[in-house]
C-alpha cells in the first residue's frame, strides 16, 4: 500500500533529485541561444511551499509568481544573471550559468552551504546532483551575503560541466 502511494509521488519529490530533463519540462532551463547569450538564472524549485523571496530579490522583475505557494516563472530576456536572488534563496534552489565565454570557459554562481569555503583561486570539486564528482573548477570569487549570511561562489567551470554543476566541494586536487 505504501509502496503504491509513493509510486504516483513524482521521482525529484521523493528523492529530492531533480535531471536536467525534469528542468526543462519545468522550463527551468533557457534555449540554447539564450545560454550562448550570457548569464541566466537556473532555478530548481520544485515543492509548492510558502516561499515567494526570489520575486523580492529580483530588481529586474524577472520572477513571477501568482500566488506564493506557486513556483517561481522566469523571464530569461529579463533576467541579467545578476546573481542577487542566488544567496536569498533559502532552498538553494537557483544557480546562475554563464556559457557565453571564449572558448571551453564557462561560470556557475551558486550557494555554498559549509563554513570556511574556498577562497578565489582556490580548485574544487564540481558535484551533480546526486553529489558525485564530474570534474574540477576554480573559484573566481566568494562572498557572503549580508541579511541571508549565505557564502556564494563563482566558479569556472568547462562549458559541457557548467549545467550539470549543481554542487561544490572543496579540494579538487
Ligand atoms: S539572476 Fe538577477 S536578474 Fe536573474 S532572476 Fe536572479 S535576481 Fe533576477
Ligand atoms: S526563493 Fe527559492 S525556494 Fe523560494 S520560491 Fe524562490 S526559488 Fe523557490
Amino acid at each position: 500500500m505504501m509502496g503504491e502511494r509513493s509510486a504516483k509521488i513524482p521521482l525529484e519529490r521523493r528523492t529530492g533529485v531533480i535531471s536536467i530533463q525534469k528542468l526543462k519540462e519545468l522550463g527551468y532551463i533557457p534555449a540554447d541561444d539564450r545560454l550562448r547569450r550570457g548569464a541566466v538564472a537556473i532555478f530548481e524549485c520544485i515543492e509548492p511551499i510558502p516561499c515567494n523571496v526570489c520575486v523580492f530579490a529580483c530588481p529586474f522583475k524577472a520572477v513571477e509568481m501568482n500566488k506564493i505557494t506557486d513556483l517561481p516563472k522566469i523571464d530569461f530576456n529579463k533576467c541579467t544573471g545578476c546573481g542577487l536572488c542566488v544567496a536569498q534563496c533559502p532552498g538553494q534552489a537557483i544557480r546562475v550559468v554563464d556559457l557565453s565565454g571564449k572558448g571551453n570557459s564557462a561560470s556557475v554562481i551558486l550557494q555554498y552551504d559549509l563554513t570556511d569555503p574556498p577562497k578565489k583561486g582556490d580548485t574544487v570539486k564540481l558535484l551533480n546532483e546526486y553529489g558525485e564528482e564530474i570534474g574540477v573548477g576554480e573559484v573566481e570569487l566568494t562572498y557572503k551575503h549580508k541579511r541571508s549570511e549565505a557564502y556564494v561562489i563563482k566558479v569556472k567551470a568547462p562549458k559541457e560541466l557548467a549545467l550539470r554543476t549543481r554542487g561544490l566541494r572543496a579540494g579538487g586536487e
